[in-house]
């Protein structure tokens, strides 16, 4: 259990992002928000079974969740990243979005064989992958440890959120939006120059 993808194992698959430590900030960068519409890397059908069957590893057993689900949760996590970035409050519906996707699936811990394993409890109708993420969300937003570290990319171009296991990371993927970034500004000081 808790095998993270790794990001290039993502890349190769046709995704912008992953790899990051929490399934849900995974997540929230499968849709880039920058392009006018917005482009949701989860699409077709094809793409969602790939990108679950990535995290599955590191997600409890049972169904993929359906898309509207699906959504409704990136959404969620995606405004309360957001709004604490841009220190603001959440939008009230997000909060109540997760905590439906988390008490769905309630979860219980036993010891077993000396391990400890969660239960996720989905005879009450609630999707336990969904509620993984949630729960993951919600401990992430009352830490406030982790939450220092939140960054969105810092490729003006590019809306996909990590936390910076090192202070000075400040792209999604260095050899993608750190390369970019890079290649436009030095682009920018020779064209003034000249
Ligand atoms: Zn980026």
């Amino acid at each position: 259990m808790n095998t993270r993808p790794n990001v290039n194992e993502l890349l190769d698959e046709g995704f912008a992002m992953g790899g990051e430590r929490l399934v849900a900030l995974d997540l929230a960068d499968t849709e880039m928000l920058v392009p006018n519409p917005s482009i949701d890397l989860l699409e077709p059908a094809g793409q969602r079974e790939k990108w679950w069957a990535l995290q599955a590893g590191r997600l409890p057993e049972g169904p993929i969740p359906d898309v509207a689900s699906t959504r409704r949760i990136r959404s969620a996590v995606r405004e309360v990243l957001d709004a604490h970035l841009a220190g603001r409050r959440p939008e009230a519906t997000a909060v109540e979005d997760l905590n439906a996707a988390s008490s769905a699936a309630p979860q219980s811990v036993r010891l077993d064989d000396g391990e400890l394993q969660v239960r996720y409890h989905v005879e009450y109708g609630g999707n336990a992958k969904l509620a993984a993420i949630a729960r993951e969300t919600i401990e992430l937003l009352a830490d406030a440890e982790q939450l220092a570290l939140l960054r969105r990319c810092a490729n003006p171009e590019c809306s996909m959120l990590f936390l910076a296991e090192h202070k000075r990371r400040q792209w999604c993927v260095g050899s993608i939006c750190g390369n970019r970034t890079r290649v436009a500004r030095h682009y920018e000081k020779t064209r003034k120059q000249s």
